[in-house]
Parts: structure tokens; C-alpha cells; sequence
């Protein structure tokens, strides 16, 4: 290790931007950090749902990366795609190979459109996103396959936005967001919200697939004109648009498959130290790794980000170090925080759930927007939309499901604050 050493970190979104971010902080100038991102600017997949429905929300949802070092100002940013990774060195797109001493591999996984997006430039997605709010505003019908959290936050923000349109969700599962285990209580909460809404559910409907592998033409994952699905119990939804919520979700890591480190599913394998198995100075968090179960940017960026960053920074000022910090696996559905639209949602914990108010104070008014903007060292500019849009839940009470006492509501909150 040469006596600066160089650290890259492959992707700079909620899981690459907190190693940088908590690295930059601890060892300052004792390091050189290469950040490797091949979008124009962060993207907040978070807070991308309201940008399919709200004009002029898209491009507040890209964040710059220009102001991401405090610290180390000779750390620098790339814009490029990683093609292949050796244990020292990665290649570029643009043909160029950097060296490492460590290696952060924080690359994210694919979901499909408009819940994720593929590109690389503000612009594109922005008029992506224009183009369905245009389809929305002139559709009279919607329909939603899939009815996991995705799919119930994507029907929640159609419905509270444009009321006049017929939201529909079709659900395989006998109960919507079943693979996060809800209790009865949240069950509950989600069926009073949607019922208020106007949103259909149809459950144990499987939507079969009539354009080969696919549901909708030409293999999207979303559908701007009149179509018909159909489920295997052989009922016929037609809707003026589609959108395919199925949570397939694909990780980014075919650039390191030539170090056999990926398990079936294509995700990397990883020690509890956040080393990737085999590699100790290679390291993989967020998404692409297989730390967790259940996929989330709060334990991408608010806890495996640190404990990598704390464990590199160990190895770095006493490379003899053998006490590395382990990573405890979250326990899925234990805690779960969705949107329903911007004034709804629920937060599940294990004292109990917590409805619209609530929700829309944590997370659903700006889908935590500002604190993605401000964890890059920027500013918000986005203004919000005053009350052009109605309150379905106003004159609910404070939406209780289980009434407990409020230091527990906000110890529960502070823990969780954005988990699923
Ligand atoms: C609609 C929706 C809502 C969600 N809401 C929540 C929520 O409320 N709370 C929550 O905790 N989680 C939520 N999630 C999950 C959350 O978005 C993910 O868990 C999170 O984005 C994972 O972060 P990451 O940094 O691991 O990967 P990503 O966010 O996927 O980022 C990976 C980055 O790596 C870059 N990259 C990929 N490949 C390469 C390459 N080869 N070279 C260079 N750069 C590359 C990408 O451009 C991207 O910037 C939601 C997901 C969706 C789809």
C-alpha cells in the first residue's frame, strides 16, 4: 500500500454516497477516494414514485455529487461505467484502469421503470417522467400489477394526486405487501387508506404474461396507451395505463462475475464485515450484496455505509487490525414504513401501527427528499405544491391503529426513520 492509499467506490447513491461521506470524514486527507458513478448526479429512487405524477418534481430528484468531499478535496468524482474488476484494479468504460487499495462496491440493482431508472441523464428522465404525468392526467383508468410496497406507494400517489381516475391494483397475494409480513393492524390501515381513495384491489389474481416472458408489449415494465391484462383465474382488466410493480428487482454485478463471488441470484457474497467473500480488500453493501434480505436504502446508507467506512478506516491506519465491526442482518417486516400518497401511509413496528399523519410527517410529504439532498451537502430547492392537492385523511383522527404512548412513537420513529 503506497502511503496514501486510494480507495474506490463503485456507485454513489444511498450506500456508495455514505461510505464516501463517513471515509471523507474519518480520515480526511489520509486517503485518496475515487467515487465511480455513471449517472450524471445521484438519483433519490426513494422520492421517484411522486415524479410520475407530479410536474416538476423529476428533476429535484437527481442530486449533484459536486460538493460530496468536505474534507479531501483531492478525492474526485468519475462519470463513467465500471466493465470488469480485478482484486487491484477496475476498467472503465471509457477504457481507462484505476488501482485500488480497497474497493467499495455499491452498485445497486435494477428496478424496473418508472419505480427505478436506467438513465443516465437528468433530462431523460425528465421528460420520461412528463410523459406519464401527461398519460395520467388524460387516462380515465390505471392499473397497478403488483401489489408489494412498490406497487401500493405508486396506486397511493395516483390516487391522492388525480382522485377522478380509477386506480387499480391486481395482487397475486391474499393480502397486499405480503412478503413484509403486515399484522392485521397495518392490513387494516392500508384497506381504510385505499378504500378512501378510491383504489380497487383485487387479490389472489395473477397476472399471466401474453407477450412472451412479458405482461406488457415489448417487454416494459410500463404502458402509455389502452391494453388489456389478464389473470390466471381468466378475468380481463382493461385500463388506459399500466405500470408492472412485480418487484423483480436485478442486482449490478455482472462486472464482477469473473471473480466468482456472486450467489444464484446474482448478488454478491459478503463476510458480516462487509468483505466480500475471498477479497478482504474488496467490499460490496446495499443492494448488490447479499447483507440483506429485504432491499432499503435506510440500511444501505444508515448502517452498512458507516460500518464499511469504519472498518476500512481500521484496516487503513493499523492494516494488522483483527477486530472488525460485523453486520446483524435487519429483521424483515419488522419495522416497515410505506407511503400511500402524499398526506398517507402506515409505519408498522412491534408496538404496533401508525397511520396516515404520522407518515406523511416522516416520509410521505416529500419522500424524504430534503435529508437525500442534504446527505450530499446540497440544498433543497424544490418548493413543494401548497395545497393544489386535497388531504383525503384531514378530518381522520391522528389515524392511530394502535394507540400507545407517544415516547414509544418516537423512539420507534428515531430508530426506524425511513426502513421498510
Ligand atoms: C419506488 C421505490 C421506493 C423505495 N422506497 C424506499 C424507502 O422508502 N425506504 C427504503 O429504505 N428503501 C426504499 N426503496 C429501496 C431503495 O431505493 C434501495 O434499497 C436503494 O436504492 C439501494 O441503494 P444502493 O446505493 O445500494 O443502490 P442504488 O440506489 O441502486 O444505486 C446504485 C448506484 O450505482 C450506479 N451504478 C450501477 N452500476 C454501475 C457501474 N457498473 N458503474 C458505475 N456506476 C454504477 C448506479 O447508477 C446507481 O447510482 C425504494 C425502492 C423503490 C424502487
Amino acid at each position: 500500500m503506497s502511503s496514501v492509499p486510494t480507495i474506490v467506490v463503485i456507485g454513489a447513491s444511498y450506500a456508495g454516497s455514505a461510505v464516501v461521506k463517513s471515509l471523507d470524514t474519518s480520515l480526511k486527507t489520509k486517503a485518496n477516494i475515487i467515487l465511480i458513478e455513471e449517472k450524471e448526479s445521484a438519483y433519490s429512487t426513494v422520492s421517484g414514485l411522486r415524479a410520475t405524477v407530479e410536474p416538476g418534481f423529476a428533476e429535484h430528484t437527481w442530486i449533484p455529487l459536486d460538493k460530496i468531499f468536505v474534507h479531501n478535496k483531492a478525492s474526485k468524482v468519475l462519470h463513467a461505467r465500471v466493465k470488469g474488476v480485478t482484486s487491484s484494479s477496475v476498467t472503465l468504460s471509457t477504457g481507462e484502469n484505476v488501482s485500488f487499495d480497497f474497493l467499495v462496491v455499491a452498485t445497486g440493482a435494477v428496478y424496473g421503470a418508472p419505480a427505478g431508472t436506467q438513465f443516465t441523464y437528468v433530462k431523460d428522465h425528465v421528460a420520461q417522467s412528463e410523459k406519464i404525468i401527461s398519460a395520467i392526467q388524460k387516462a380515465d383508468s390505471v392499473a397497478i400489477i403488483g401489489g408489494g410496497v412498490v406497487g401500493l406507494e405508486f396506486a397511493g400517489e395516483i390516487a391522492t394526486d388525480y382522485p377522478s381516475k380509477k386506480v387499480t391494483i391486481i395482487h397475486s397475494g391474499s393480502v397486499l405487501i405480503d412478503k413484509l409480513k403486515p399484522t392485521a393492524a397495518t392490513t387494516a390501515e392500508i384497506n381504510s387508506q385505499l378504500a378512501s381513495l378510491g383504489v380497487k384491489v383485487l387479490l389472489n389474481q395473477k397476472v399471466v404474461p401474453k407477450h412472451g416472458n412479458s405482461i406488457l408489449p415489448n417487454g416494459a415494465t410500463f404502458n402509455l396507451s389502452r391494453q388489456s391484462v389478464h389473470t390466471a383465474s381468466g378475468e380481463t382488466i382493461e385500463s388506459d395505463v399500466q405500470f408492472v410493480a412485480t418487484g423483480v428487482i436485478k442486482p449490478n454485478s455482472e462486472f464482477i462475475a469473473s471473480l466468482n463471488v456472486l450467489d444464484e441470484f446474482g448478488y454478491i457474497k459478503v463476510e458480516p464485515t462487509g468483505q466480500v467473500k475471498g477479497y478482504p480488500k474488496i467490499y460490496a453493501l446495499g443492494d448488490v450484496s447479499n447483507l440483506d434480505i429485504g432491499k432499503l436504502a435506510y440500511l444501505a446508507g444508515s448502517v452498512q455505509g458507516p460500518l464499511v467506512a469504519a472498518n476500512i478506516a481500521t484496516l487503513i491506519k493499523n492494516p494488522n487490525a483483527t477486530t472488525l465491526q460485523k453486520y446483524t442482518p435487519a429483521v424483515p417486516g419488522q419495522f416497515v414504513v410505506a407511503s400511500i400518497g402524499r398526506f398517507g401511509g402506515f409505519l408498522q413496528t412491534p408496538v404496533g401501527t401508525f397511520g396516515a399523519w404520522l407518515v406523511a410527517l416522516i416520509k410521505a410529504n416529500r419522500l424524504l427528499l430534503k435529508r437525500t439532498h442534504e446527505s450530499y451537502n446540497q440544498t433543497l430547492r424544490y418548493k413543494g405544491i401548497g395545497n393544489k392537492v386535497k388531504n383525503p385523511h384531514k378530518s381522520s383522527s391522528f389515524g392511530f391503529v394502535v394507540p400507545i404512548a407517544a415516547v414509544a412513537t418516537f423512539i420507534a420513529v428515531g430508530y426506524t426513520y425511513f426502513t421498510r
